[in-house]
């Protein structure tokens, strides 16, 4: 067989123990969470593969988690019967991040010098399987695949190297075997030897698990000088409720316990900013669960990033990342949908046809959309965080959700020249209009300082017109392709002839105008003929204050951003 190797971490993940080990989180109770967590997920994607392949080796007679404790030895064991892990896997897993934005989330980290900064991101980060390095100096793992012959031993002290071989005797499933740091004397609040802590960590933060996580019972003491050897053996002893927190009623489910089950679904260590409960009757009946993060992921802007809604059949999880559920844009959504009649072989394919899945997501999408509705008209600072973290995606879906651009137009907001700090939604902007203005009026840019330099903006400033500072990229895709919002056009500042004069000033201007065309006239042709290759036309404009000229498009030409992404994407 293959003998024992040393093996070191990749770079990334050395960092990050470094990090666990040496400064890291004030809530060490969280470890518990992590890899519970981890062995639920296991438990699943177990239960799932058996769905899937008959042939599949694997004893799932009795799916449970175990926790063990030797007080002697001072270790704590979490134990599951799930899948396992090759050994390749134990080496991609384990020893490597593969956690998208590592790197980006490492240099800020470098970055911010402040000790509360760093804590704040590392919460944010989450470090699932390395936080056990919080409360031991040494880690062994023994895992065994589902249907695999022999199993893997990895081990770490979690300083820079770790050990890997094979396990004689692996059962199924993955142990993990905390070597727990010495007893803190004057901290009695962290012993996680003892069955009273373990039990009040789970009932915090786990109780929802689907499966049963047992504990051994603390062994009846023998009376005072008793010989050892008659203290009964333990007998586990199931410690959380199992109960699936969708399926219980509303109002009997506490803040705290949809804050942890967040936490288990999405991997994050932060508390949601919302939680949305839907539940349909009838012929086709699901519940779902979803969740507003309060922050947005490193990736939710990469290729890679996923979808956050899982689906259940009955109680049984049967996918992570399902893609029919939620649209693209709405991918920072995180939760769980568990429906009643779909058959639990259901898979991606069959799932992209299922007109009930089509419903669902379009109930989903609605809800949504009234949640984020409602933070906006009730809670600004909610939905000032909601729209900072997540605005960008949410604009996305101008572009692809044709059904909805209404609602999502409704629960968007821009910076403006109204105020400097606040964005403005397109409501409080239309209840803004002054007599006579006809238009939405907006500028795009790279930056709001160069949309408030910009000569395009004097007219505006001096009719007192509020003008929309578009400074996202894909504000410039959308914006050309949307009729208006609830019946009022936009218009860029910056393209064609803008004509601000009301009728009645029109009148009276009409005759001192022909007056300045004539006196420009030999002005106009000489700077047309000598800028001839650089432009079409030159013309007097109305839309200057203190500025001598300016640049503008013709009504259908794109802009200079657009144009610059063009040439971005090689176009
Ligand atoms: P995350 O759970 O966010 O993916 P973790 O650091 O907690 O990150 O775990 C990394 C990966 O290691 C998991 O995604 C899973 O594939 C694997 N893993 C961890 N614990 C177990 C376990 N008990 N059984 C099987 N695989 C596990
Ligand atoms: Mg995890």
């Amino acid at each position: 067989t293959t003998p024992v190797e040393t093996l070191e971490f990749q770079s990334e993940a050395r960092q990050l123990l470094q990090l666990v080990i040496h400064s890291i989180y004030s809530n060490k109770d969280t470890f518990l969470r992590e890899l519970v967590s981890n062995a639920s997920d296991a438990l699943d994607k177990l239960k799932l593969e058996t769905y899937r392949d008959k042939d599949l080796e694997a004893d799932t007679s009795d799916l449970h988690i175990a926790l063990e404790v030797d007080k002697e030895n001072r270790t704590l064991t979490v134990r599951d019967n799930g899948i396992g892990m090759t050994r390749d896997e134990v080496v991609g897993l384990i020893g490597t991040i593969a956690k998208s934005g590592t790197a980006e989330f490492l240099r800020k980290l470098k970055e911010s010098q402040d000790a509360a900064g760093s804590q704040d991101l590392i919460g944010q980060f989450g470090v699932g399987f390395y936080s056990s390095f919080m409360v031991a100096d040494k880690v062994t793992l023994v895992t065994r695949h589902a249907g695999a012959a022999e199993g893997v031993r990895w081990e770490s002290g979690g300083e820079g190297t770790y050990t890997i071989g094979p396990a004689e005797d692996a059962p199924q499933g993955t142990s993990v075997i905390l070597h727990l740091k010495p007893a803190d004397a004057e901290d009695r609040l962290y012993d996680y030897t003892s069955p009273a802590k373990l039990r009040e960590v789970v009932t915090r933060y786990s109780d929802f698990i689907t499966w049963p996580i047992r504990l051994a019972a603390d062994p009846v003491e023998p009376a005072d000088d008793a010989a050892e050897a008659d203290a009964e053996p333990a007998k586990p002893e199931t410690i959380n409720s199992m109960k699936a927190l969708w399926a219980r009623p509303k109002d009997e489910v506490t803040p705290e316990e949809y804050s942890e089950f967040y936490k288990h679904v999405s991997h994050d260590w932060s508390d949601p900013l919302e939680t949305i409960r839907l539940h349909a009757e009838g012929t086709f009946e699901y519940q779902a669960l979803l969740f507003l993060p309060s922050r947005a992921p490193l990736d939710l802007f990469m290729r890679e990033s996923k979808r956050g809604v899982q689906l259940y059949v009955k109680r049984v999880f049967i996918m992570d990342d399902c893609e029919d559920l939620v649209p693209e844009y709405l991918r920072f959504v995180k939760g769980v949908v568990d429906a009643q009649d779909l058959s639990l072989n259901v898979s991606r394919e069959i799932l992209q046809q299922d007109r009930q899945i089509q419903l669902i997501r379009k109930r989903l999408v609605k809800k949504v959309l009234s949640t984020i509705k409602d933070l906006k008209n009730k809670d600004a600072e909610k939905y000032a965080t909601f729209w900072s973290e997540f605005g960008r995606a949410l604009k996305e879906g101008l572009l692809s959700d044709f059904d909805n651009r209404e609602a999502i137009l409704d629960v968007c907001s821009f910076p403006s020249t109204h105020d400097a700090e606040q964005p403005t939604t397109l409501r409080q902007y239309v209840e803004r209009m002054k007599d006579g203005q006809e238009h939405i009026y907006y500028l795009t840019g790279e930056s709001r300082t160069s949309i408030e330099n910009s000569p395009h903006l004097e007219a505006f400033r001096a009719k007192g017109y509020e003008v929309l500072a578009l400074t996202d990229p894909i504000d410039e895709m959308w914006v050309d392709s949307i009729d208006g919002f609830d019946g009022t056009r936009f218009q860029s500042i910056a393209k064609g002839q803008v004509d601000l004069d009301s009728d009645e000033e029109k009148k009276t201007s009409e005759s001192e105008r022909a007056q300045r065309e004539k006196d420009f006239a030999t002005l106009l042709s000489r700077m047309s003929t000598t800028l001839e290759s650089e432009v079409k036309e030159v013309r007097l404009s109305s839309r200057l204050t203190t500025s001598p000229a300016c640049i503008v498009g013709d009504a259908d030409d794109v802009t200079p951003t657009l144009e610059k992404m063009y040439r971005a994407m090689g176009q």
